[in-house]
């Protein structure tokens, strides 16, 4: 087989190639509760004004604020108490000159009223109450209203025919609150992408089976499903593909269903590896040197499969390190963009290193490291220990990467340097 030049390229250029042949998901209409962590398909626009009435922002009493002037506790203004309205009922009665409806929180306002007087601006604490179910006949406020006090407008929160939520935004619970306080209970929203998972390599062994002497446990399928999980994808894991051409293509082939397939491995220069011949057997996969560190090689292309479907492969290095750090710059904006998701970068806040990183061969330097507050209250990076690309411990103990700049051959300590932080989702500054 003939393997395209290998080229090295930019993250930048990586992603975007990378992105251009990744397409949305289709959309369908779900109930909102399932809506969770998924991405509108359409706009959603409001059937009526949320309030749909003016309310009470407090338990009181609905007034007339011209008839409450002058009062305070010296002075207070009495009124007739004429009704008692609970939320959820509209007041019968008219608010007439110095008279008051006694009213709960979330109660429409009654006619003839325009300010509503709190419980603890008036009497009522300190009158001997009727018996339960029985109104008191008068009130005493004391403390003048002004007009339009406590009371919750119409529309305030959303006006009829405004648009609620823009599509493209993903559904948090804020946003199914919103939906539900429109009355609404199906939403469109892009549908979640399988993503097939397949280890390669003869030395590879799957947790919970015998390993011989010479081999290691698969670190990176389950990984590697766990953040397709995590970012919103439905993994399928295909297992671990011998390095044979029969067991890779058939391994590979049992992936064909899914909407993206990520292996791991094989994409280096290793003597053994039969997975470039067999992912460019199955379409036209480019094998690309990224300017990074770790996670140099790099694969990506599309699979046609026998039925005329096209799946984008993304080929990961096998080293786990390598392997999470290409998934995070690549897999995940690949698997936002099909959630109809854009927003797949991370903050990077700048921070004081304390260690000394060098980085003499040109490539852009994602090492682990921890970010922390010190007690002046700046932020300081450390490394997480050795750095090799098989240290899958150095990346479970950081919370971010340092992006060390292609022509930054070393920083110093106590150099400020700017760090992609894994744990906040989303861009923030
Ligand atoms: P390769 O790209 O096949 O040369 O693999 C690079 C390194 O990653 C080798 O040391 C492999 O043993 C290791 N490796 C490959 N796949 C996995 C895996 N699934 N889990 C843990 N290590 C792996
Ligand atoms: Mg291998």
């Amino acid at each position: 087989m003939t393997l395209p030049v290998s080229q090295m390229i930019s993250v930048e250029e990586a992603r975007e190639r990378i992105l251009q042949l990744i397409d949305r998901m289709p959309s369908y209409l779900t109930p909102i509760d399932e809506a969770l962590g998924q991405v509108l398909a359409n706009k959603v626009i409001a059937p009526f004004d949320i309030p749909p009435l003016d309310n009470t922002a407090m338990d009181g009493y609905a007034v007339r604020a011209s008839d409450t002037q002058g009062a305070d506790t010296h002075h207070p203004v009495r009124l007739k108490v004429i009704a008692d309205l609970a939320a959820g009922y509209i007041a019968e009665q008219e608010v007439g000159e110095n008279e008051a409806i006694r009213i709960m929180t979330g109660a429409a306002i009654p006619k003839g009223a325009d300010a509503i007087v709190p419980f603890e601006e008036t009497d009522e604490q300190s009158q001997k109450l009727p018996e339960k179910g029985k109104l008191q006949t008068h009130v005493n406020i004391l403390k003048a209203a002004n007009k339009d006090a406590n009371i919750r407008f119409r529309g305030e929160d959303i006006r009829e025919k405004q648009t609620v939520l823009e599509d493209g935004r993903m559904i948090r619970a804020s946003e199914i609150g919103v939906l539900a306080s429109i009355g609404l209970t199906k939403i469109e929203i892009f549908r979640k992408p399988v993503i097939a998972i397949l280890s390669t390599g003869d030395e590879i062994v799957t947790p919970g089976e015998k390993r011989n002497p010479g081999q290691i446990y698969d670190a990176n399928t389950q990984m590697l499903a766990a953040l397709v999980k995590q970012f919103g994808g439905i993994p399928l894991v295909l297992g671990i593909a011998k390095d044979t051409v029969e067991d890779l293509t058939l391994k590979l082939r049992s992936g064909f269903n899914a909407d993206m397939i990520v292996t791991s491995a094989g994409v280096s220069r290793g003597d053994f590896d039969v997975v470039k011949d067999v992912l460019a057997n199955e379409g036209v996969i480019d094998f690309w040197t990224v300017r990074m560190k770790p996670g140099k090689p790099l694969a990506f292309g599309t699979f046609h499969t026998a039925t005329g479907k096209t799946i984008p492969h993304l080929g990961l290095p096998g080293n786990p390190v390598s392997s999470m750090v290409a998934f995070e710059l690549f897999g995940r904006p690949a698997l936002y963009k099909m959630q109809g998701r854009s927003d797949w970068e991370r903050p990077v806040i700048q921070a004081i290193t304390q260690d000394k990183i060098v980085n003499t061969d040109g490539r852009r330097f994602f090492a682990r490291c921890i970010v922390s507050k010190n007690a002046n209250g700046t932020l300081i990076a450390s490394l997480t220990g050795p750095q090799g690309s098989g240290i899958l411990t150095s990346m479970s103990a950081a919370n971010g990467l340092t992006i060390i700049p292609e022509e930054t051959p070393h920083v110093e300590p106590g150099e400020p340097i700017n760090v992609m932080m894994l744990d906040w989702e989303q861009k923030l500054f």
